[in-house]
């Protein structure tokens, strides 16, 4: 499974990764070991980011992201 970065708006690496929220699975848990996403909790709140830099811990939410 390719390794999907994002780019940080605030320090401009390519070190932002996923904020998954809601009762993480398995294999979930390992994907956060392996700094692959960051668990963002069991509640989303609204506007929640879901972008986060391993880099300089920035949070932001996903512009692209469509809406609900
Ligand atoms: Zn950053």
């Amino acid at each position: 499974m390719p390794n999907r970065k994002f780019l940080c708006p605030k320090c401009k690496q390519s070190s932002g990764v996923e904020i998954v929220y809601g009762y993480p699975s398995e294999s979930l848990f390992e994907e956060a070991e392996r700094d692959e996403v960051v668990l963002g909790g069991c509640t989303q709140m609204e506007g929640a980011p879901n972008r986060q830099c391993l880099g300089c811990g920035r949070q932001w939410p996903n512009a692209d992201m469509s809406l609900d």
